[in-house]
């Protein structure tokens, strides 16, 4: 008798089972099991191809129509061309050198037929077509079982392993499956109604109908939420024991002086949100909170504030930022903010002040080891630097809080790494412009308490967005960029973004300092697109040229990517700053930060290629003055794509959190989750964290629930289990990568 941890090959012998392994890395029986079906097709009604995808591994049932023999003038060998219809389209299957298949594909039988969709000469087809028929007359009794059920399950397949082979396996699995342990309480089964594991897993490879194999599937998405809400609440209930030291502001000190110098007055939702912040920080636990806030809603002020209450307390703060053009951009803001309370020790410094560092890569060795030494005697209070700065191993006299700008490549490996630090484990303050929805943040960060900052402070411009068809409308084009030298007439700046440094460069992406899952999606997107978008990518190299000896001619336009030297860099960033440049071409690495109040025009080139988020994100440079701002998404997409579609959405509003959804609900799950625990995500095979919203709410209230009297979950060994199978894949997940 085999249980889940058997492996497959006890079950479906050696030969299935290496492509199991290899295409769909199945070992065990738990993975066979937990390997679901797509979706049903139901014995007897034809599967519609109106719903079938242009390069979709398909699996439908369908009759044959017709199967004809011909013969290839000139050479050896036939093809056999078999039409099979739903009843009213039809679709085409062609098999070469098979002549035997004719006695098979006759005229009226029924069968699930597989393959890649395709169309050629106007017709749809099947490429390297698979099938499996309804067995006649004397096959019946050996070959019954294939069609056992009402409801035969479609499983993701692989052009060697098709849907029904699966289906197969996993019937010789099920029926050498005796006993499986249930891990769910049995008055929370009762509770939701649902079906036991075991009986769950039947229903949903094998239904008996198909509203039990909903409710199976049900049963089954919700274990995966609860499982990583379990695991989520452990993880909170380990993370509230670590004890740190307190870092509250005092009366008099440099956060009182800061004060005094704002010349403006905090929000009302900056209030709040401080509010929440110090409380957290005088408390004896450290803080893990999540700023988020759109582009411009004032975060920045609130996390120096919280750097300045940990001066206030003594210890020390950090900054990291994920790019040092950022991390530049935050030291000298903060030095401006500052000011004399920044130059303590210097002649007309503040007595309450402190100093501020920049660790990057550009100082010199002997700048390195002065900045090093300031930091280990606690003569610098501040230090900014990027996400480098911790594993160089800088050594803090009292860290005492930790912020991090830009969550998205800051992943909880480095948070645990943070937390195991020191013996006074640092607070951290995670500051994020791309707002997360509810359940996402409750996935991804359900070790973190959030902060929101929704409204943006007085005085922040309009942005308009429109979007411009280069290719149907070329005269548009010529229009915007009329429009950028009109801009600059006016004496103010613009943004022009590319997406890539250089021609067929695909490496650039990368160098733009995009994080693995951004680029995967970058590459996600334009693939889709390329059909739709022929033509090659803008570059930024190939612009410059272009615009500077064309319709730009007359403006001073700097060039800035992720490849030029760091002074290159700090150069054109300055100039641009000072506004001795009109234009600024460059690649995102303007996407965060960035903070010129006099760029009142944007032109993203190739707008199809950033996601959404990113495209919010890029036109929050513009606008930040008193002059609104415009923004202008070039594509080449045809209408009606979806790539347009997309665009559309972003040029319609510039609400952060509806964006950020739709963007999500774009992204495939893993895409969605990113840097989030690696062995929770690989867990998740039904639950969609944006479609299953409801479900992760109420498994959180529950897993709540079970650790509130059981933190331990001792009275659950089979639960208890399961989620320490999740916590050592996590383990092992964090253990590969580092
Ligand atoms: P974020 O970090 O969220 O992008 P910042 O903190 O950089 O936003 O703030 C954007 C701009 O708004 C900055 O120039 C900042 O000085 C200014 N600002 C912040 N808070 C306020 C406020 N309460 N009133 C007016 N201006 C503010
Ligand atoms: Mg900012």
């Amino acid at each position: 008798m085999a249980t889940l941890d058997s492996r497959v090959i006890s079950i479906v012998g050696d030969k299935t089972a290496k492509v199991l392994e290899e295409q769909l890395s199945i070992t065990t029986v738990d993975d066979l099991l937990r390997h679901y079906p797509r979706r049903y097709v139901v014995r007897g009604e034809l599967t519609e191809f109106s719903s079938l995808q242009e390069g979709e591994e398909a699996t439908i049932f369908a009759m044959v129509e017709s199967t004809k023999v011909r013969r290839i003038p000139g050479r050896k060998g036939a093809i056999v061309e078999t039409i099979v219809t739903d009843g009213k389209a039809k679709l085409t299957l062609t098999f070469f050198n098979q002549a035997w298949r004719e006695k098979d594909l006759r005229a009226g039988r029924q069968g699930l037929f597989s393959g890649k969709v395709g169309i050629f000469k106007g017709k749809r087809q099947l490429s390297h077509p698979d099938y499996l028929l309804i067995p006649e007359g004397d096959d019946v009794d050996q070959a019954i079982g294939d069609f056992a059920g009402r409801y035969l399950p479609v499983y993701p397949a692989t052009s060697k392993l098709p849907s029904w082979k699966v289906a197969q396996c996993v019937r010789l699995a099920l029926a050498a499956v005796e006993k499986v342990d249930e891990y769910l309480p049995s008055e929370l089964l009762r509770e939701l109604n649902y079906p036991d594991f075991l009986q769950a897993l039947r229903e949903v490879h094998e239904p008996s109908s198909a509203e039990s194999a909903e409710l199976a599937k049900h049963r089954l998405t919700f274990d995966e939420a609860l499982l990583m809400q379990l695991f989520l609440a452990l993880r909170r209930i380990e993370i509230r024991a670590v004890t740190t030291k307190q870092r509250s502001p005092r009366d008099n000190g440099i956060l009182a002086a800061f004060d005094k110098r704002l010349p403006f007055e905090l929000t009302a939702g900056q209030k709040n949100v401080w509010q929440e912040i110090v409380q957290d920080l005088s408390s004896n636990h450290p803080m893990y909170r999540l700023l988020q806030g759109d582009v411009g809603s004032g975060k920045t002020i609130i996390a120096l504030r919280a750097m300045l209450s940990v001066v206030d307390s003594g210890g020390q703060a950090a900054l990291l930022a994920p790019t040092e053009v950022l991390a530049t951009q935050h030291y000298q803001n903060f030095r401006k903010l500052l000011g004399e309370l920044a130059e303590s020790g210097m002649l007309g410094g503040s007595i309450n002040g402190t100093q501020i560092g920049l660790l990057t890569g550009s100082l010199s060795a002997a700048e390195k080891k002065e900045l090093r030494g300031a930091i280990a005697s606690g003569n610098v209070g501040i230090v900014v630097g990027t996400h480098a700065l911790l594993s160089e191993g800088v050594e803090f006299h009292d860290l005492g809080l930790v912020v991090v700008d830009e969550q998205h490549r800051f992943g909880v490996e480095q948070r645990d790494a943070l937390r195991s630090r020191a013996s006074q484990p640092p607070h951290v303050l995670v500051m994020t412009a791309t707002p997360i929805p509810r359940t996402v943040a409750m996935t991804i960060f359900g070790d973190l308490e959030v902060s929101t900052l929704k409204e943006l402070p007085l005085g922040r411009s309009p942005i308009s967005t429109h979007v411009v068809a280069a290719v149907a409308k070329p005269q548009h084009l010529t229009r915007a960029w009329q429009r950028v030298v009109e801009e600059a007439k006016q004496g103010h700046q613009i943004y022009i973004v590319a997406p890539r440094i250089s021609a067929n460069d695909d490496s650039d992406l990368q160098r733009f300092g995009l994080s693995a899952q951004e680029l995967a999606l970058a590459r996600s997107l334009s693939d889709d697109d390329e059909k739709s978008n022929p033509l090659p990518m803008a570059s930024v190299e190939e612009l410059f040229p272009l615009l500077s000896d064309g319709p730009l001619r007359e403006l001073r336009i700097g060039v800035l990517h992720g490849r030029l030297k760091t002074e290159e860099k700090e150069r054109v960033m300055q100039e641009f700053v000072a506004g001795t440049l009109d234009v600024l071409l460059s690649t995102t690495v303007i996407e965060v930060g960035v903070d010129v109040p006099n760029a009142s025009m944007m032109v993203i080139m190739d707008a199809d290629r950033f996601g959404v988020s990113q495209l919010h994100q890029l036109r929050g440079r513009v606008g930040r003055g008193t002059t609104p701002g415009l923004c202008l998404l070039v594509t080449n997409s045809a209408e009606q794509s979806p790539a347009m579609e997309r665009l559309l959405a972003v040029a319609a509003t510039t609400d952060g959190f509806e964006l950020s959804r739709l963007d999500l609900e774009q992204r495939r799950e893993g895409d969605v989750l990113g840097s989030a625990q690696s062995g929770v995500r690989s867990h998740l095979r039904l639950l969609r964290v944006i479609r299953d919203e409801e479900l992760i709410v109420k498994a959180r209230e529950i897993a709540e629930r079970l650790t509130a009297d059981d933190p331990e979950l001792s009275k659950l060994p089979h639960l208890r289990a399961e989620v320490d199978k999740l916590r050592q894949e996590e383990r092992a997940a964090y253990l590969e990568k580092h």
